[in-house]
């Protein structure tokens, strides 16, 4: 398993195609795993990506428009007739627990699971979910109705014990957690021997962040810096830029300046407009701003191994 891998389930706009997918993806990272986004047909596209469903105890939706929410409820109730015991955690905008509540008393049936329902703090930027390994951070975007971005980010890494010093040292075992923190080391002679002289640095951590359904944020470096990877939709190319304003979306070209905005190292575009059945031109309108970027492809899998490699697309 890579550090980050992210699972396209879903790169389509509010209509779906046969090869394009509503929204959703999955997230693997520093051995985390989050589904953002839940639009119909995420279980079966789980299903297909050979994504076993007991995997997930997070999901985070973006916001209320169907396109990114009607497969939760389908998700849930399988869940249920899998006999999951394990909480479930949904981070979304207000209103999305009442829905679930109000699908689930109709069909007379309610979760042997419990779920935890999260709202998303529409006036300013929160850390939603942290632990030692990860954190998760939520903030408004510029859309219809409430909608968030996210940002997913690895946690410092330990350093790097340097096996030479532990026989040079004759350093305990018991130790070494201690030092793979940060601190010195006194020998046996008395002698102080600094951190720098037992530990490496250790690699850098990996970052994810993920913006559909807006407008182009001018201020969305204030919430988000140089993550490794963005997702960013680009519903649209610049010749429809009046439709994305008029459905606060934006086109490929915002996207790449977004990006750069942020210092992104990579840019994926998606959530594309059913009107463009060729999605290279709108690849190529992005790279003009934003050379290293790539379009999200339905039934993908992508990998990134550290902050200096490029995203790889894995074999299934
Ligand atoms: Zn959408
Ligand atoms: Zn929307």
């Amino acid at each position: 398993m890579d550090r980050l891998e992210l699972t396209i389930l879903g790169a389509s706009s509010a209509i779906p195609l046969a090869n394009r997918n509503p929204t959703s993806q999955f997230l693997t990272l520093a051995s985390h795993h989050f589904l953002i986004d839940c639009g119909e047909g995420t279980q079966v596209r789980l299903r297909e990506n050979n994504i076993g469903f007991s995997r997930i105890d997070k999901i985070f939706i973006s916001h209320l428009h169907g396109d990114h929410f009607f497969g939760l409820a389908p998700l849930l109730s399988t869940l249920h007739l899998l006999d999951r015991q394990k909480e479930i955690h949904i981070y979304s905008p207000k209103g999305l627990k009442e829905v679930i509540h109000a699908q689930m008393k109709l069909q007379g049936s309610w979760l042997k699971y419990p779920v935890i329902f999260h709202n998303l703090n529409p006036n300013e930027e929160e850390v939603i979910f942290e632990d030692e390994r990860v954190s998760v951070k939520a903030f408004p975007l510029r859309h219809s109705i409430p909608c968030f971005g996210f940002w997913f980010r690895e946690k410092e890494r330990p350093r790097k014990m340097l096996k030479s010093a532990i026989e040079q040292y004759s350093i305990p075992v018991t130790e070494i957690r201690q030092i793979k923190k940060g601190s010195d080391w006194v020998d046996e002679q008395g002698n102080l021997i600094p951190n720098r002289d037992l530990t490496e640095s250790p690699a850098a951590s990996l970052s994810y962040a993920y913006c559909t359904d807006t407008s182009p944020l001018e201020h969305l470096n204030q919430f988000i810096d140089s993550p490794d990877l963005l997702y960013h939709e680009a519903t649209f190319m610049e010749e429809h830029a009046e439709r994305a304003a008029q459905t606060y979306h934006s086109t490929a070209r915002q996207a790449a300046s977004v990006a750069k905005s942020v210092n992104a190292r990579q840019l994926m575009v998606g959530h594309f407009s059913i009107r463009y059945n060729d999605l290279n031109p709108l690849l190529d309108e992005a790279k003009e701003v934003f050379p290293n970027t790539i379009l999200a492809k339905d039934g993908q899998t992508y990998a990134l191994r550290s902050s200096h490699e490029e995203l790889v697309p894995l074999a299934r």
